[in-house]
């Protein structure tokens, strides 16, 4: 898991004893933007987007026959 400074930015995986290698600080969190964790979210809104296409698709099969 990687971790950033909020500090001074500094980003990476290796941590001293819970705080920032570059500036001493203990305000480290997870950085922002995608990452490996969101998988299971997508793994849902891509079920979601298949529901919606079969529901489109039964309504077309609905309407032509
Ligand atoms: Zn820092």
């Amino acid at each position: 898991m990687e971790h950033q400074c909020h500090d001074c930015s500094y980003r990476g995986k290796r941590l001293t004893q819970g705080s920032c290698p570059a500036c001493g600080s203990a305000n480290i969190g997870r950085p922002k933007g995608p990452t490996t964790e969101d998988k299971p979210s997508s793994k849902t809104s891509t079920l979601i987007m298949f529901g919606l296409w079969g529901l489109l698709a039964y309504l077309l099969i609905d309407k032509l026959f």
